[in-house]
């Protein structure tokens, strides 16, 4: 269902608490990447613009619901002013007379930024109490943190039962992008699955199954399809308790008509390491001692040819070990193939976007998902509960 966005509320003067995904990479308190705090610009700018009271909330990675000063959110409101171009005033406490006292002082436009709200315990067991707290400091409640939104936390999801909630606008483009893609599609459509396990993405092979037109199988978790048509995989990474899965979805495939591809050659090689000794073999000719860390040349050219010819393509898992230089061709190949497609291009799953953008190819795609975990149970078909508490489009047009 479409949600409501900023854009469908008077947020003017109003104090607005803003959850946003400001959980980046730190080397101590530098900021390695700052990705996902350029991704909350958009919907800051926005309500700055308004003339909102804006309230920035987030985590920073797991404090388990102890302050942790290593993980204090003070270093990215430092980066945030520079990229916003405006004071960003910084609250010592997420909640309590501290938090009150600056949200009190706020002026139409001003920008405060909460400490972590995962130094309360409260907030990943969706505390109410807590949840009551962040809501009372703010009039309206704006989700942005995609990344996020498949938690039901006190900040992503019980706040919004107390205060009136509208998506911000990542989280819209996220929704609107990856929702069309799944629900009216051009066609071909295509779905790249790979990745380590089988065991990971059955829920999404099997959502995917049923909307796309092909289904690209590569990664470790191809060896599991392989071994189910009985191939020998030597030393590969089998997970042999899903090769029932395996085959049922192959069957399934079959019945609808669904073009279904596994790897018709592999890179072999003789230990799991970057400098392990390897050869190009066909999955009818991998020795005892081998193991596939990647699709082989004739799979990557037949995928690409896939790719190309579609007009929607979604990609989830790296075809091989790409963190190794030796087994990162079938994911380059592909990267490559997704960078010249006539069409929408959606890239879901943290190591799947890491090999995008160590191939340099993220700005020629038309949407990278700011949220692994959260994308992938997007995908599939799952209802975010961090989603479903937004108010929903109530059909009215919107101009
Ligand atoms: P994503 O984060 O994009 O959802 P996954 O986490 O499912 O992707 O899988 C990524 C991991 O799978 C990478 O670390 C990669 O090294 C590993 N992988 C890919 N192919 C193989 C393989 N053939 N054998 C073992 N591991 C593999
Ligand atoms: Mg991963």
């Amino acid at each position: 269902m479409e949600k409501k966005t900023i854009r469908d509320m008077d947020v003017r003067g109003k104090r607005v608490f803003v959850r946003v995904d400001f959980n980046v990479p730190l080397d101590g308190t530098t900021i390695t990447d700052d990705t996902r705090i350029r991704a909350a610009l958009p919907t800051i700018q926005e309500l700055r613009a308004k003339g909102a009271r804006i309230i920035l909330a987030s985590h920073l990675g797991r404090p388990k619901g102890k302050v942790d000063p290593a993980l204090s959110l003070r270093p990215i409101g430092k980066r945030l002013e520079q990229l916003v171009g405006t004071p960003v005033i910084f609250s010592e406490e997420s909640i309590g007379p501290v938090a009150q006292a600056h949200v009190e002082k706020l002026q139409p436009g001003d920008v405060l930024l909460l400490e972590n709200v995962r130094f309360h315990p409260g907030e990943e067991k969706n505390d109410q109490d807590l949840a009551a707290a962040f809501a009372s400091l703010a009039d309206v409640y704006v989700n942005d943190a995609f990344g996020t939104a498949h938690r039901a936390h006190a900040t992503t999801e019980g706040i919004a039962h107390l205060l009136p909630g509208v998506a911000g606008m990542l989280m819209e483009r996220e929704l609107k992008v990856m929702g069309e893609a799944l629900t009216h599609p051009e066609r071909p459509f295509t779905a790249i699955i790979g990745g380590a396990k089988v065991s990971d993405k059955i829920g999404v092979i099997e959502h995917l199954l049923a909307k796309v037109d092909r289904l690209l199988i590569g990664g470790g978790m191809a060896n599991t399809f392989l071994a189910a048509k009985g191939y020998e995989l030597g030393a590969s990474l089998v997970e042999t308790d899903r090769m029932d899965v395996a085959r049922s979805l192959m069957e399934k495939a079959q019945q609808a008509g669904k073009e279904l591809l596994l790897p018709v050659d592999l890179v072999l090689a003789t230990a799991f390491a970057a400098d392990a000794q390897a050869r190009i073999g066909s999955v009818h000719d991998v020795q005892a001692h081998e193991m596939a860390l990647d699709i082989g040349p004739e799979t990557s050219r037949l995928y690409a040819q896939a790719v190309i010819t579609s007009k929607t393509v979604i990609w989830n898992g790296p075809m091989g070990v790409f963190e190794m230089e030796r087994f990162a061709a079938g994911t380059n190949t592909v990267a490559q193939a997704m960078a010249e497609v006539h069409g929408v291009t959606i890239i879901g799953g943290g190591d799947s976007v890491a090999a995008i953008e160590k191939a340099g190819l993220a700005e020629r795609m038309t949407h990278i998902s700011t949220g692994g975990g959260a994308s992938l149970e997007f995908l599939e078909g799952k209802i975010l509960p961090g989603v479903a508490v937004l108010q929903p489009m109530d059909g009215v047009s919107k101009a």
